[in-house]
């Protein structure tokens, strides 16, 4: 047969335990007369390799949606999935093969193809010394030739003689490329989209000396994807997995629940709404911008549907958060003593820290009698919470509460657009104030009015929340 009298080298992308489909291509390729091929081992997404690649600065992992660039946006899927990444993953694997073995023209197909009963006259037609030279085809530079995708009656049925067409169509399931093509894939290869439109849409875009064609009438098709011709279900694309995430601005993590409280305080002075959360195991606060802590103890489900764009872990130095631990365990253990005045009293007041210190304590495996006057224990607490921080959540910034950045409550306005001179009365350093005066007891959780504005009213003998404005700045005020 003609097939290794083109090609030098046949792979076929599939994993290792796909049966059926390996089957399935054993008898459609005995059916076209291909004998030799590969089974090329598809990288699996649960792998350590794909695990090490996807740490590489090859793969850019943005918080925007790689589709449209926006960071909220309405598209199905707006994030590269571990199976597109193992995808990425096995094509580099073949173009350091093709490289390595410097094979001179191949093939590549994924598992689920079928040929059209056309298929060898479209071949051998489109590849012609005639067909060639009509597209002044210059086998020195980069070529890539689709032999096809998912089924199309106007591309595969086409009534005309076998012909090239040069144009930037996705070919993943079927194409034909040169060396030169495999050696410049490798060389500049961006994780930052899906593979498919890097090989057959960015590169061939982006760089003129690449020549890119379609094989016509489409040869081949795919069996996954068109409903009417399923036969498999995609493994590149399981079904039930999630496709998008919603784009978070932050995560503002802290040791404490009273660093916890205050921050949630910084938000609301920003005119950054937040509500409890009260979903499972959710105590804490979250909005659209994004989590305080509580996001930490939900499973890695829920934590999955979300994009983080800033992480920041507050800190106000061992020392202190130290402090401020034992100060809250202090409060935890008297609340808990005493459920009464919870539900009368300091319940009213703060927000309770039990939910919290359990949720950690729970996930640290900890004893909830905890012993708060014992200083190694509340270190091993501590230490134990820092180190699980660093476990679970990626590239957390850590702010010094003490030595925060300049720029920092600039940051935290921005979060909601705000334009800080257009709030009336509240400054950044107004706001750094309430930072500063973080060395309060948690029994009297009170911001200092005298900091936020001299001249305002405030009932001091009821909780209140007062509207220091019409631009929704919310203090709370509490005895
Ligand atoms: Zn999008």
């Amino acid at each position: 047969m003609f097939w290794n009298k083109l090609f030098d080298k046949i792979y076929v992308l599939s994993l290792k335990d796909c049966n059926d489909r390996r089957e399935h291509i054993r008898k459609e390729f005995a059916k076209v007369g291909l004998q030799d091929y590969e089974f090329f081992d598809a990288s699996h997404f649960s792998s350590d390799e794909v695990k090490e690649f996807k740490k590489s600065e090859r793969v850019i992992q943005s918080s925007s949606c790689f589709r449209c660039l926006k960071k909220r946006c309405g598209c199905e899927n707006n994030f590269l999935t571990d199976f597109q990444i193992a995808n990425w993953h096995s094509f580099v694997r073949i173009w350091q093969d093709i490289v390595d073995k410097k094979y001179k023209f191949v093939l590549i197909c994924e598992d689920d193809i079928v040929f059209m009963p056309h298929f060898k006259r479209t071949i051998l037609g489109a590849l012609s010394k005639q067909q060639t030279k009509a597209n002044n085809i210059k086998w020195n530079l980069p070529l890539l030739i689709g032999l096809g995708g998912a089924y199309h009656p106007q591309k595969h049925l086409l009534q005309t003689a076998p012909h090239l067409r040069r144009q930037n169509v996705m070919c993943n399931p079927c194409f034909c490329m040169n060396n030169q093509m495999a050696e410049l894939f490798l060389k500049i290869y961006h994780v930052h989209h899906t593979s498919d439109h890097f090989m057959h849409i960015e590169v061939p875009q982006r760089i003129p000396i690449v020549q890119h064609f379609m094989m016509y009438p489409w040869p081949v098709y795919e069996l996954s994807f068109v409903p009417s011709v399923s036969k498999f279900d995609s493994l590149v694309r399981p079904k039930g997995a999630i496709r998008r995430k919603e784009y978070k601005e932050f995560l503002f993590l802290s040791p404490s629940y009273s660093m916890n409280m205050m921050l949630l305080n910084v938000l609301k002075m920003t005119g950054i709404p937040m509500k409890e959360d009260n979903t499972p195991k959710g105590l804490g606060y979250r909005n659209n911008y994004g989590y305080i802590t509580n996001y930490i103890w939900k499973n890695e489900e829920i934590k999955n549907r979300s994009r983080i764009d800033k992480k920041y872990l507050f800190t106000g130095g061992k020392e202190f958060d130290l402090l401020s631990l034992k100060t809250d365990l202090m409060i935890y253990n008297k609340l808990k003593e005493n459920s009464e005045k919870i539900n009368n009293n300091i319940n009213n007041i703060i927000e309770n820290p039990i939910d919290f210190y359990n949720n950690i304590f729970k996930s640290l495996g900890i004893n909830n009698e905890f012993n708060y006057d014992n200083e190694s224990e509340l270190e091993e607490l501590y230490l134990k919470f820092v180190k699980y921080i660093h476990e679970n959540i990626d590239n957390v910034e850590i702010i010094n509460i003490n030595n925060l950045p300049q720029d920092f409550y600039k940051k935290i306005m921005s979060i909601n657009n705000i334009n800080y001179l257009s709030v009336n009365k509240i400054t950044p350093e107004k706001i750094k104030k309430v930072f500063d005066d973080y060395n309060y007891q948690i029994s009297k959780l009170k911001i200092n009015t005298e900091n936020i504005d001299e001249n305002e009213n405030i009932d001091e003998n009821k909780n209140v929340v007062e509207e220091v404005n019409e631009k929704e700045i919310i203090i709370e005020v509490v005895n």
